[in-house]
């Protein structure tokens, strides 16, 4: 069993798809252990996307990325990780197929409805950085 760790970003919670896209994940076997919603702030964001920040485009996913609040989830299921991306498909929208959740919902490389962890160790971090233990309920 694995972990993954998934944030439905600004687009998605505007465009007023957070149940569209949560059954989507329950209805291919995820399951929900841990769920909450916040506003991200600078300070994490940087930690979060810290292979992004020498990028031109990094300050507008700043901006976007705190543009609303986000639901972070915890969803486990037997290889999650690679399940879950290949769910979501490429970071750009517009060249993921139909079918893909990024592909159905998304608008561009940017506004992309999610985010999944890539690896298990990637997951292992980013669960604890936006969970504690206490607020997973595997
Ligand atoms: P992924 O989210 O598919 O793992 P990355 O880790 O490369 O992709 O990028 C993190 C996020 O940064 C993307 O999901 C997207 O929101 C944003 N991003 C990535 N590349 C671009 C780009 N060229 N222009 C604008 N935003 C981008």
């Amino acid at each position: 069993m694995e972990t993954t760790l998934v944030i439905l970003k600004p687009d998605c919670m505007e465009k007023g798809l957070a149940g569209t896209i949560i059954r989507r994940f329950e209805e291919v076997g995820f399951r929900i252990i841990g769920c909450k919603m916040i506003l991200l702030g600078e300070d994490l964001l940087k930690e979060h996307y810290a292979h992004l920040l020498h990028l031109p485009f990094f300050p507008e996913i700043l901006t976007f990325m705190q543009s609303k609040p986000v639901i972070i989830l915890a969803l486990a299921k037997e290889g999650a990780i690679l399940e879950m991306r290949n769910l979501l498909g490429p970071t750009d929208s517009a060249l993921a197929p139909k079918g893909t959740i990024r592909g159905d919902y998304g608008t561009d490389k940017m506004r992309n409805i999610a985010h999944a962890s890539d690896t298990v160790e990637s997951a292992q971090v980013e669960l604890k950085r936006f969970f504690g233990v206490e607020e997973l309920f595997f």
